[in-house]
């Protein structure tokens, strides 16, 4: 029995789209099939798996405008970060397209023969993605999946299905032999869970919650299914005082706002050294009031709303509690609209300091030396990602690796590069995605001794 959901436009509250979902029986024959894909997948010549992963990046070129409108409707994106999506989808095939002729193993020498490690691929991968950022998650699981020799199943956030629909069919007219690369719209406690409990699904990728994510890992011990965890993160902006205080404060809004806070590197704590902190504060607060809140169909917008009315009624609960001491404004309308809000905060224990409110929310807090800084900045169970904002190179040095966390920029809000490896510490994740070593992540690792 075949169920529709109906897709919102979030700046709206209107219908886009109805979208039928796979029950557990059309996911176990979507997995089927991918397992029945494999061998001949595994089998092709590297460089023309290679070729065909190119034409794929060269399809999704050509419709980077009809996936970021898809993108703009479905989850209230703005058009530049849409874009950028699109394009990242691109670049991760590109990038990974060079990985199947260079998948190398070792030759490492042992006496009375030849000893080589070969990379071979795991079978069928099941991909789940969450709302947040729909088509970049998905590509770096699929791109590196893919390039290693894997088949791919994929489930959509059931609240953004609609640009992973359209890459599995572009994946097609690119020449991807069918059930390569399938799409498989329904629930995570359906297609997902089932990802985790089919025996043909041979590792589970998976960007969320981290409650969700802890559930999948206890699932997948079961068949000691490899699993990777990208999870949630409650990032710090560690500004000095010996900083440019300007231009620390005019980018701190866009490092935690930018898809309305719905991004697991949020730089969602500000932490500022005392000296400079009433001047940080002053200078923040024209800055969140110059963020262009608008609905993304404007070209201009540089905040859109939230992905759903439960997502902004979690927010709202969190400002409810605290004393908003500025915020900026938004169009209102039926969308689910919040606007950017900035929260001062004393007392570390916090909840909105400590949990991740995934929404266009920050919390500043003063800290009283480097020591104290890096204190405050680990004092989490996540470890995603952070910025550091200092004019001395020594301390950029040393409190870059004092943070715990996978992805830290120095005088730079830049984390993520599809050429650069991305996960977290902690509780914010479990190995690696993206960077050179990717498509390891999706093979496994076999010596082979050849006695002579
Ligand atoms: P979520 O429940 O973890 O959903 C992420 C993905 O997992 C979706 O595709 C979801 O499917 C699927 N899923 C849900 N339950 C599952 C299960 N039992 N087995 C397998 N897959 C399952 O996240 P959410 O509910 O959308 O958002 C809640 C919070 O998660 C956010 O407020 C935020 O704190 C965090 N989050 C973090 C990230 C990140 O990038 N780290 C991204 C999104 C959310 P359906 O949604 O279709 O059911
Ligand atoms: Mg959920």
């Amino acid at each position: 029995m075949t169920e529709v959901f109906t897709v919102i436009n979030p700046a709206t509250a209107r219908a886009v789209a109805e979208v039928p979902e796979a029950g557990l029986a059309e996911a176990d024959a979507a997995i089927e099939a991918a397992a029945a894909a494999f061998p001949a997948w595994k089998a092709m010549p590297p460089g023309e798996r290679a070729a065909l992963l190119r034409r794929f990046a060269a399809v999704v070129d050509a419709h980077v405008d009809e996936l970021a409108e898809l993108e703009v409707r479905n989850a209230g994106h703005t058009w530049g970060n849409a874009r950028w999506e699109a394009g990242n989808v691109r670049d991760c095939l590109n990038y990974y397209a060079g990985a199947p002729e260079r998948l190398f193993g070792r030759q490492i020498p042992v006496a009375g023969g030849l000893d080589v490690t070969f990379y071979e691929p795991l079978g069928v991968v099941g991909i789940i993605v969450p709302w947040n950022f729909p088509m970049p998650i998905a590509g770096w699981g699929f791109a590196p999946a893919l390039a290693a020799g894997n088949t791919v199943v994929l489930k959509p956030a059931e609240l953004t299905p609609l640009t992973a629909i359209r890459l599995g069919e572009l994946a097609i007219d690119a020449g991807l032999p069918e059930h390569v690369l399938t799409v498989i719209p329904g629930k995570g406690s359906v297609v997902g869970e089932r990802f985790v409990t089919h025996p043909l699904v041979r590792k589970v990728c998976f960007t969320g919650s981290t409650e969700v994510g802890k559930r999948i890992m206890r699932g997948c011990a079961d068949q000691v299914k490899r699993v990777t965890l990208e999870l949630g993160g409650k990032s710090a902006n560690i500004v000095f005082a010996d900083a440019d205080i300007a231009a620390a404060a005019a980018s701190a809004p866009y490092a935690v706002f930018d898809n309305a806070g719905q991004d697991c590197c949020a730089r969602s704590r500000i932490l500022v050294e005392r000296s400079a902190y009433d001047e940080f504060v002053s200078r923040l607060e024209p800055a969140v009031a110059g963020v262009k809140v608008l609905d993304p169909s404007d070209e201009s917008s540089e905040m859109g709303p939230l992905i759903s009315a439960q997502q902004k009624a979690s927010v709202t609960a969190y400002l409810d509690e605290v004393e908003v001491a500025f915020a900026g404004s938004t169009p209102g309308g039926d969308g689910f609209w919040v606007p950017p809000s900035v929260v001062t905060v004393e007392d570390p224990a916090a909840r909105i300091w400590r949990e991740e409110v995934f929404g266009p929310v920050v919390a500043v807090m003063p800290f009283d030396d480097e020591a104290h800084a890096i204190e405050l900045a680990n004092d989490t169970e996540y470890g995603l990602s952070g910025s550091i904002f200092t004019n001395d190179l020594g301390r950029g040095m040393r409190v870059a690796r004092g943070v715990e966390a996978g992805n830290l920029s120095v005088n730079s809000h830049s984390s993520v590069r599809y050429w650069t490896p991305f996960g977290g510490y902690k509780q914010s994740g479990l190995g690696r995605e993206l960077g050179p070593d990717a498509p390891q992540s999706f093979s496994e690792l076999k010596n082979v001794f050849f006695a002579h």
